[in-house]
């Protein structure tokens, strides 16, 4: 098992698999998008599967395919079957905004596909529209009816921000009333492209705040014991079929417990979403370092892993202001 300096153990791991996206959520890249890195700057499916089985041999036996968006990636589902193949992979999560993803449910549910997080800001087609500048809010919808219908775990992921969907979390938290989704809001973090950071956003929606309003709607609300390892501080409302929770990905509450360690598009090597990248495991694989090589570069990397993401921000060179379709949510 892997186990870092601070006595954490390792076990999961999320995979970026393309820094393409299909919409322009206005919290993560400009309008006009990001510079997208030419194919053989990202790690192909091979070093991917080949990295998988690595980690898989050193006890991460979780992982997340994230992105940008996944599905816009060509050849993903011959790749997720492949790496739901690797011996010690016992679960495989996905994120996604669900444009595209409807199709492929039925698949995803034949592959064994243990959860999927959905990305929906609001549930107003009109709001939709005006955050991620693409009209598209019918296909996530159909997503999500069809992910429930196949009996997917889903869990909805909604970034809070004020004046553009604060209206919306009453509603978001309506539908957990009567399906059995977890809905998650989520501090807005600074990995917008720009730079802006959250602690200069007039009436920034933190925790605390997201929860006294939903607490002085729901008085009767109460906490969830947490999965080991989560994100999320989790809540039932009682008669509800679904669960909210709520992810201080800003406020950073939860590095205490935190198990995973990710991998960009291009193969950077992370063991905090807010540090710089320890080193990339596709040069390495180019450069044709050995399986037991690389597994000893992993293993020295957890041994000076950030006590957590304030600390890992510190120690960057440069302010974060990345797009997070380049790193991965
Ligand atoms: N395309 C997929 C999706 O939309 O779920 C996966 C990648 S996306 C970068 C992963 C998650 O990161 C999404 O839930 C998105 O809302 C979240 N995200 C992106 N930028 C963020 C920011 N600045 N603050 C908080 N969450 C952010």
């Amino acid at each position: 098992m892997l186990i870092d300096n601070h006595g954490r153990p390792i076990n999961y791991l999320r995979l970026a698999v393309t820094d393409r996206c299909n919409l322009r959520c206005f919290y993560c890249m400009p309008e006009e998008g990001i510079q997208y890195l030419p194919k053989p700057h990202l790690l192909s499916y091979e070093e991917m599967i080949r990295l998988v089985s690595i980690l898989a041999e050193m006890g991460i036996s979780k992982v997340r395919i994230t992105g940008g968006e996944p599905f816009l990636r060509r050849d993903i589902m011959p790749f997720l079957w492949k790496l739901s193949e690797i011996e010690g992979i016992n679960k495989i999560n996905i994120t996604t905004n669900g444009v595209l993803t409807a199709p492929l449910v039925p698949e995803l549910k034949k592959l064994g596909v243990s959860s999927v997080n959905l990305s929906l800001d609001s549930l107003d087609r009109q709001r939709f529209f005006e955050i991620t500048r693409r009209d598209e809010f019918h296909k996530v919808w159909e997503t999500l009816e069809t992910l429930l219908a196949h009996d997917i775990p889903v869990k909805i992921n909604t970034v809070v921000m004020s004046g553009k969907n604060d209206e919306d979390i009453l509603s978001m938290v309506e539908l957990a009333r009567e399906q059995n989704v977890s809905v998650r809001f989520i501090e807005e973090m600074p990995f917008n492209g720009a730079g802006l950071r959250p602690d200069q956003i007039q009436d920034f929606w933190s925790y605390g705040r997201i929860m006294d309003l939903i607490r002085s709607v729901y008085p009767e609300i109460y906490r969830l014991q947490d999965e080991p390892n989560s994100t999320s501080y989790n809540y039932q409302i009682p008669n509800f079929k679904g669960s909210i929770g709520v992810i201080a990905a800003f406020s950073r509450t939860f590095c205490g417990t935190c198990n995973r360690i990710r991998v960009t598009p291009t193969g950077v090597f992370k063991t905090c979403l807010y540090d710089d990248g320890v080193f990339n495991i596709r040069d390495m694989m180019r450069q044709k370092l050995s399986d037991e090589q690389i597994k000893l570069l992993i293993s020295e990397a957890l041994q000076s892993r950030a006590l957590d993401g304030f600390e890992a921000e510190r120690n960057r060179k440069n302010l974060v202001s990345e797009s997070m379709t380049t790193i991965g949510g």
